[in-house]
């Protein structure tokens, strides 16, 4: 039995703070279905002392006026700090999600601490530009911060997805209010203590833990100026409604359904491993590539030999060390996903995998792979958010384009072949907001992410996410 961690609170203008209704809610291990703490349930009232505080800070505090060098060094201590509690907020998260442990402390941590400090570098970076103009005008532009920017956050990759809202609208100047996903509330407090004992002034940064509820209280409220969403792309569509009130400026990052696409004239082997990172995190990762389009000529051959490496993969306790494939996330997900695979049953042909209970306890489900699936079948348009992989058979180059941009998604994309022509016409074609060839799912902070059609609107990461948190003011002045 897990020791459960004491009542949260509210981080709210520099303090810790019990929510004013006084409730709280439980938080889970997913791999033991323990209840590991108790969570403050914010309301609109505690929302909206947060946005007062954030308010604050970007007007009257000493935020506004800390020097850009200062602003870089506030955020490169706290990326120390997360070097150095990395093994605690690792610890933190996996209990609280379910990933494995390795991918949390080995590829996730070390990704977000290396993002704060790719914008840290930028805080001093960041500014206008002079106009050409005659000779008695002087033109040029100011990049001002938005203002309260608000990052909502989905359970997938807590930490990763907090890091990549917090630090490029601190770089930028802005202030901000955090909203953890009601499941994963936890790495993200402890990632405030350390944005206090970093030092950040009072109301820079705000945390508000609670269900959907807090998440409309943000998305619709008049003083807020920016959201920045990754999520479903239902709830994308709920907040770009809501935001119109005062015309926030809103950025989304929403799902995804991505092809990866094999071409026969490839090592099988390294081709199938490729395939094989649809199981990363259990398949709930928004660019995972579940639409997998197998030539035609090796189908048989590819179907076989995935298979065989997916029932190789380790499902197991997410702390434990060989473990590659975790739980999902609850017990609500756990049965959607279920429902997909006994869909998928119906619908294309099952090779590996399946519906079966794994252990007594915990949300697991094994690594599922269809074949003979077809492009416009429910498996293979809706975004099922865990380990279930569809392999659709594909004749030549136009039929795979043709395929792959059948979707209302367009996250991301992998192509594998050893025809580099063919790599780049296709790249060039396909519609999603990155394309990875002879490789996949590769992030880089200097690189933007994010998605054409319904996966959503704007770019984070790399240079592109500063517009995300800037404005332009365009100055004239008579000489
Ligand atoms: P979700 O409902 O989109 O939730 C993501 C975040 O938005 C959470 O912090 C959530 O708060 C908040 N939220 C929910 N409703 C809101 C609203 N009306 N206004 C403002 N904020 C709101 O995602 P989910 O329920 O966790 O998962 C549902 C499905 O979304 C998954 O099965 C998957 O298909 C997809 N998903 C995609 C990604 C991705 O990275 N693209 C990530 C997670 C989920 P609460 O947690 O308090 O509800
Ligand atoms: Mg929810």
């Amino acid at each position: 039995m897990q020791k459960v961690l004491n009542e949260t609170k509210l981080m709210i203008g520099g303090s810790w703070v019990e929510a004013k209704s006084n409730r709280t809610f439980p938080t889970y291990n997913p791999a033991t279905e323990e209840q590991i703490g108790t969570i403050a349930c914010a309301n609109k009232e505690d929302v909206d002392e947060a946005v007062k505080a954030a308010r604050k800070a970007f007007e009257t505090g000493p935020w506004p006026s800390l020097a850009p060098k200062e602003k870089a060094r506030l955020l490169y201590k706290l990326s120390d700090l997360m070097e150095e509690h990395l093994e605690e907020l690792a610890i933190l998260e996996c209990s609280n999600n379910g990933r494995a442990y390795h991918e949390i402390a080995n590829l996730q941590i070390p990704g977000a601490i290396e993002t704060l400090r790719y914008y840290a570098g930028w805080a001093t970076k960041v500014y206008g530009e002079t106009a050409p103009s005659t000779s008695d005008y002087f033109n040029c532009t100011l990049r001002e911060a938005v203002g309260v920017c608000a990052g909502i956050i989905p359970w997938n990759t807590p930490l990763v997805l907090a890091i990549w809202k917090l630090a490029p609208a601190l770089a930028c100047g802005n202030t901000v209010i955090l909203k953890p996903a009601e499941q994963t509330s936890l790495s993200t407090l402890r990632l405030g203590e350390l944005i206090q004992e970093a030092g950040f002034p009072q109301g820079v940064v705000n945390i508000v833990t609670g269900p959907d509820d807090v998440g409309k209280a943000i998305s619709s409220h008049p003083d807020i100026d920016k959201i920045a969403f990754t999520g479903s792309t239902e709830v994308g569509r709920e907040i770009l409604k809501s935001s119109a009130s005062n015309f926030k400026h809103v950025s989304l990052e929403l799902g995804g359904k991505s092809p990866n696409i094999f071409f026969s004239d490839t090592n099988i082997e390294e081709a199938v491993k490729g395939a094989l990172t649809i199981f990363y995190g259990q398949g709930q990762v928004c660019f995972a590539g579940t639409r997998i389009f197998v030539q035609e000529d090796w189908y048989a051959e590819f179907a076989e030999l995935m298979a065989e490496e997916a029932q190789k993969l380790v499902i197991g306790p997410p702390m434990q060390k060989q473990t590659q494939v975790g739980p999902l996330i609850s017990k609500e997900h756990y049965d959607r996903v279920i429902r997909y695979i006994q869909l998928g049953r119906k619908e294309a042909d099952l090779k590996s995998g399946g519906d079966e209970k794994v252990f007594e306890k915990g949300y697991y489900v094994k690594p599922t792979i269809f074949t003979h699936v077809r492009n416009n079948m429910r498996i293979a348009q809706e975004e099922i958010f865990g380990p279930v992989a569809c392999l659709i058979p594909f004749k030549d180059e136009n039929d795979a384009l043709q395929q792959a941009n059948q979707s209302n998604y367009g996250l991301a994309a992998g192509i594998w072949t050893k025809d580099i022509s063919r790599a780049f016409r296709m790249a060039k074609k396909i519609k999603t907001g990155t394309v990875w060839v002879n490789c996949y799912g590769q992030l880089n902070q200097t690189m933007p992410f994010g998605g054409y059609k319904e996966s959503g609107i704007g770019r984070e990461l790399g240079k592109d996410a500063l517009d995300l948190y800037t404005q332009v003011k365009s100055l004239i002045v008579k000489i």
